[in-house]
């Protein structure tokens, strides 16, 4: 294996990690209690109405357009 191979599969790694991360963010599977977009901690009332929801409700209206 050269030096391009090894480059090939490091980037294949960081690929899967990409995807597999953005897959969370579009299944919305939040176990963290912090919004995926801003980071903002997303209230705890919020959390317990909507499960596993990944978004404060300011950037959860940004992204209904309302
Ligand atoms: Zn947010």
């Amino acid at each position: 294996m050269d030096a391009a191979d090894r480059a090939e599969v490091v980037i294949e790694k960081e690929m899967d990690c990409m995807i597999a991360k953005s897959q969370r963010r579009l299944q919305g599977n939040n176990q963290t209690g912090a919004c995926v977009d801003c980071d903002g901690m997303i209230p705890m009332d919020r959390m317990a109405a909507l499960p596993g929801c990944a978004r404060c409700v300011a950037c959860q209206n940004e992204i209904e357009g309302s």
